[in-house]
């Protein structure tokens, strides 16, 4: 990794520090500093190997993209030479033309640029240079995930900028979110991954009985690992170390087959950066060792699905965590000002943090008693719920005598950092010094998840200074602010068990939202509120938002007109044939036991069962595959066709699952076309 450290040996002292300060503090870069840094970052490349470079940009399908292009260049008396100029480092030109765009870019203005990141560290790969980028169109709207996270990070270091001035700090640059982000995946032997189409195509199983044992026995969780598994464990970790990605945590998960491997914490973008590239890194390594590793959000009906928990916190560039409770009064109540921010921004805009997380595949996650619900609500522990209390009724509890509660006088008590307090069912828990969004799909890139809580607290805290800023006495306005603030967000905060279906009630009666599924969570990001929300903070423009809008439902649409065509192939020549073959064994079976005047009703019963579960497969299948007919001819808009497929594929699909399903439970398994789900959770030896 071009790091820091690689960059401070090799470029002259003062290239360097101007790279720092544009790293740092945000300032733009300039071009001899660009030119310097692109010779040295070549015969650094060179020297490890590399013979090409790629521009590495993260477009709205949600995965990663890179075009190679080799050093080489040659000269007018025929040598070739090799060359690597600050145009080449800065921009790129990639076809945008087959990327999504949501309408943004019709395909004869297939220009596209992409644009060189210095905030996140170039690296070497299969001997190519990668330089992350961002990527737009020609008209300069971001076509990517990265361009969003970027402006956000800027638009909070903003804000909290503010906030820090006003709290008498005069020395710090830039305020930087930091995210850790946990990642669950399973685990399933290559051979099996590979005769099931349904894992190939969709990367969940669309159909599969439950095996006599899933995870009740919670003997999983943190439980030793086998040779295989630990030894893909630690290939990854060498490969995610070579190219500087800290990964630092792993160990086995709840369900069968199921792990998790988390890094140390970055600056958001880099995170994400990293986070992308450790999904492919993984999937990778899998296949090097004959593993298949399934990041889907829920690949198996009936055993927990995989998510990614996005730790996020805001920390100063000379170090400081600002989300954590500080030792004097004066840091307390700054330590509350974005404690209560954040409180103030999930409230506000829960909405958009549902919508960040929406994808078909975290439908069948979300709110299936294994993973938050798709309620948003805060987990603060009884200690600073206790505080929120004393803020919103200015009375300190807790010490014999009731009195006067001023924040800026009165100490916080120390907060513990208690494992033993944790709540794993909350979507956005505070976690001692940092939140923990639990709600994010394990597939999902984290770049949505964190632009949207830095856009929505850096409007949190711009309300707050605006204020503040304007406030005669200082310290009575922080405590008439948190007082304020505790009284009109206590309504997020929850902190008893999120699984449980009297929440639902309760959230409702408290006016929170309960955006279901996916098709329910899109269409919050162009409401007025949030657009404008959006435009304010520099972050995305209205045509941007409609364009991710339109990309959003044409992924959910795409996602389960696959999954159905799946299904309907599967069914068709893989699942009817077995049961017609077992059917006929069955009949042929009845007849001779008759011949033989002897009792054949339990081989009669049988194949009655099966018959009449396979004529109801068939007409199940064929209806399926008449709606998808129907999906293909429908020329309404976006919207009406995700909630077409949500309201009357998806139905289709659960029932065409349960025919099979009963089937399988039922037919010869030396007769089932496919491995089973004992195969596939527990067949890694
Ligand atoms: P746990 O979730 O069990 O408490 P850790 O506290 O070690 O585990 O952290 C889990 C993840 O949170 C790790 O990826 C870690 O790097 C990350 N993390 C820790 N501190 C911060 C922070 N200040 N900002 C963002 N992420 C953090
Ligand atoms: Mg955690």
């Amino acid at each position: 990794m071009f790091n820091d450290a690689v960059m401070k040996e090799r470029l002259p002292n003062p290239v360097y520090k101007k790279l720092r300060k544009t790293i740092i503090e945000g300032l733009p870069l300039e071009q001899e500093v660009a030119e310097v840094v692109a010779c040295v970052m070549k015969d650094w490349a060179i020297e490890k190997g590399a013979t090409h470079y790629t521009h590495w940009f993260q477009p709205m399908n949600g995965i990663t993209a890179e075009k190679h292009d080799s050093f080489l260049f040659t000269t007018d008396d025929g040598r070739a030479i090799t060359e690597f100029s600050s145009k080449q480092l800065i921009k790129g030109e990639p076809d945008a033309s087959s990327f999504p765009s949501g309408g943004l870019r019709a395909t004869f203005e297939a220009r596209g640029y992409t644009a060189w990141d210095c905030t996140s560290p170039a690296f070497v790969k299969d001997r190519t240079l990668y330089i992350p980028t961002a990527f737009c169109s020609y008209t300069g709207e971001a076509l990517d995930l990265k361009t969003p996270l970027l402006r956000s990070m800027d638009a909070l270091s903003k804000q909290a900028l503010r906030i820090l001035r006003l709290f008498g700090n005069t020395t710090t640059k830039r305020v930087v979110s930091t995210v850790g982000a946990e990642q669950e995946y399973f685990l399933v032997d290559k051979k099996y991954f590979m005769q099931r189409k349904d894992l190939i195509y969709t990367g969940r199983t669309l159909f599969g009985s439950k095996p006599p044992k899933g995870q009740e026995l919670e003997d999983h969780y943190f439980g030793n690992l086998k040779s295989r598994v630990a030894q893909f464990m630690r290939e990854l970790d060498m490969e995610l170390w070579k190219l500087g990605i800290p990964a630092k945590t792993e160990h086995n998960e709840a369900a069968p087959a199921q792990h998790e491997v988390a890094p140390v914490f970055e600056t958001a973008n880099i995170a994400t950066d990293h986070n992308q590239l450790t999904m492919e890194i993984m999937k990778k390594v899998a296949d090097r060792m004959g593993l298949a590793c399934l990041l889907h959000e829920k690949p198996f009906a009936g055993v927990n699905g995989s998510g990614k928990h996005n730790n996020w916190s805001l920390t100063t560039d000379d170090g400081y965590n600002l989300l954590k409770p500080g030792k004097t009064p004066a840091d307390n109540a700054q330590f509350l000002i974005f404690l209560l921010a954040v409180l103030k921004a999930v409230d506000e805009y829960a909405d958009l943090l549902r919508f960040s997380i929406a994808s078909a595949g975290n439908d069948h996650r979300l709110g299936a008693n294994e993973a938050p619900p798709a309620i948003i609500s805060v987990f603060l522990g009884d200690e600073l719920t206790d505080i929120i209390e004393m803020l919103e009724t200015g009375v300190a509890r807790n010490n014999g005598n009731n009195r006067h509660l001023e924040i800026g006088v009165a100490t916080l008590p120390v907060l513990r950092k208690d494992t033993t307090d944790r709540n794993r069912t909350s979507p956005f828990a505070f976690t001692g010094n940092k939140f923990e969004f639990r709600s994010v799909g394990a597939s999902q890139s984290i770049a949505t998840a964190n632009f949207i809580i830095n856009t929505i607290v850096a409007e949190a805290l711009c309300q707050i200074a605006d204020r503040l800023e304007k406030a005669e006495d200082f310290k009575k306005e922080v405590n008439e602010v948190l007082k304020e603030l505790a009284i009109k967000h206590k309504r997020i905060i929850f902190n008893g068990n999120n699984y449980c279906p009297e929440w639902t009630k309760e959230a409702e009666a408290r006016g929170l939202p309960n955006l279901k599924t996916t098709v329910d969570a899109i269409p919050c990001l162009i409401e007025e509120k949030n657009i404008k929300l959006f435009e304010k903070h520099g972050v995305l423009t209205p045509v941007e938002l409609h364009s991710r809008y339109e990309i959003q439902l044409e992924n959910y649409i795409k996602t389960i007109r696959i999954e159905a065509l799946t299904m309907i192939e599967i069914s068709n020549r893989q699942i009817i044939p077995a049961c017609v073959k077992y059917i006929n064994i069955l009949a042929e079976t009845a007849a001779s036991i008759k011949t033989l005047n002897a009792d054949s009703s339990f081989v009669q019963g049988d194949l009655e069962r099966v018959l009449n579960l396979t004529s109801d497969l068939r007409k199940c299948t064929d209806k399926l595959s008449n709606q998808i007919a129907a999906l293909d001819n429908d020329s309404r808009d976006s919207l009406a066709r995700a909630k077409y497929c949500k309201d009357l594929i998806i139905p289709i699909m659960n029932d065409l699952r349960v025919y099979a399903d009963k089937l399988e439970a039922l037919v010869d398994e030396k007769l089932w076309p496919m491995p089973t789900y004992t195969e596939l959770l527990f067949g890694l030896v």
